[in-house]
């Protein structure tokens, strides 16, 4: 690709106008059927689903986004809520950060003199509230308020980066991402938030991360990428360094009565304020909670061939287990306490910890 192309990436208003007219009609007869999706979206809907589809997928989102509606119908519930029950309800979705900060924004929106539980319709004010980055505020200004927006998610970077051919690897490549997406979007006053969701819903059915369906997409004709045949090789990505490895070490404390050991995390860090089984080392994270000694616990052996390995967003995580055995009449430090083990599913683990209960079954089974 040419210095030359690669500069230019944005759309002239008769190519935009195409692909909006065909984006537009293929969405009104393939839309997606989403929990959160209506003729006239309510707010709290579309800003409680983007909040959860941040790093997040849909099939991921939907059980989820159905609870936390059943339990708290909208914003004044939720913000009335304790926070202790949001974080139990997101717990297994990751990036816990957006729950507390999903419960603080709710709180502000239901305080605040000038919004009184209404959220705000513009992208500025949207982008003042807690836990709303410049693309969530777009997307909830385009679909819940019909604002024109420049909505770039995963799925429309890759299709703005094949429409137009854009080579240049991303990170880098993003800046001519963003003017082909500013060129195509940001005078989009018809159905701003139909034509964001058409290509949101393009980017997961037609065209696809891998093996794109150009010969049933209804911008065909207007893809630079599909008519160079490049289409597969887009968006280009320059090569990631892999992600630095850290260690530690978890306990399975049980009490010889079907309970086992959980505890609240402390409120900053990583995992903050979730329930978790004790652990330490982690490596200078600065989340070394537990010293089996210092709570009595006896007979602590290393669980034989086991470790539980966890991914999050800046370090690989591995963890040794190590059981042991607590009586259950000492008193607990501040923070721990015993849970049922057959209802470990249901005490708000993170997936983390999660990971750990079929080994925990089948010990405390065996
Ligand atoms: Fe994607 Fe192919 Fe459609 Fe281009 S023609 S937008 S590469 S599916």
């Amino acid at each position: 690709m040419s210095r030359m192309q690669a500069s230019k990436p944005i759309f002239t208003p008769e190519e935009a106008r195409g692909i909006r007219r065909n984006a537009l009609a293929w969405y009104d007869k393939y839309a997606r059927a989403l929990p959160w999706r209506a003729d006239r979206p309510d707010p709290y809907h579309v800003w409680l689903s983007e909040i959860m589809l941040q790093q997040t997928t849909v099939p991921a989102v939907q059980n989820y986004f159905r609870r936390f509606i059943a339990l708290w119908p909208d914003v004044h519930a939720l913000a009335a809520a304790p926070e202790s029950a949001v974080l139990k309800e997101w717990a297994g979705l990751g990036y816990y950060a957006r729950a507390r900060n999903l419960h603080k924004c709710a709180r502000v929106v239901c305080a605040c003199e000038e919004y009184q539980g209404r959220f705000p319709d513009n992208e500025a004010a949207l982008l003042a509230l807690p836990g709303i980055g410049p693309y969530t505020a777009a997307a909830i200004a385009a679909i819940a308020f019909e604002r024109p927006a420049v909505v770039i998610d995963g799925n429309i970077e890759r299709i703005l980066a094949r429409l137009r051919a854009i080579e240049t690897p991303l990170p880098a490549g993003k800046k001519e991402i963003r003017k082909a997406g500013e060129s195509l979007m940001s005078a989009q006053k018809h159905r701003p938030g139909a034509f964001a969701q058409a290509l949101m819903d393009l980017g997961t059915s037609v065209c696809r991360p891998r093996g794109p369906l150009c010969m049933s997409c209804p911008l065909q004709d207007l893809c630079a990428g599909a008519r160079k045949g490049i289409q597969n090789d887009l968006p280009r990505r320059e090569k990631k360094a892999p992600k630095p490895e850290r260690a530690g070490e978890v306990f399975f404390v049980f009490d010889g009565q079907g309970r086992i050991l959980l505890h609240r995390r402390a409120g900053k860090g990583l995992l903050a304020s979730m329930i978790a089984l004790p652990s330490r080392g982690w490596d200078g994270s600065g989340v070394n909670d537990m010293d089996p000694g210092r709570l009595s616990v006896r007979d602590v052996t290393p669980v034989p061939g086991a470790e539980i390995r966890h991914v999050f967003t800046h370090f690989a995580l591995r963890l040794i287990p190590y059981s042991g055995r607590l009586d259950p009449r000492r008193a607990l430090p501040d923070g721990f306490f015993w849970a049922e083990i057959t209802k470990l599913e249901d005490a708000g683990l993170p997936g983390l910890f999660r990971k750990a209960v079929p080994l925990i079954r089948d010990m405390d089974s065996g």
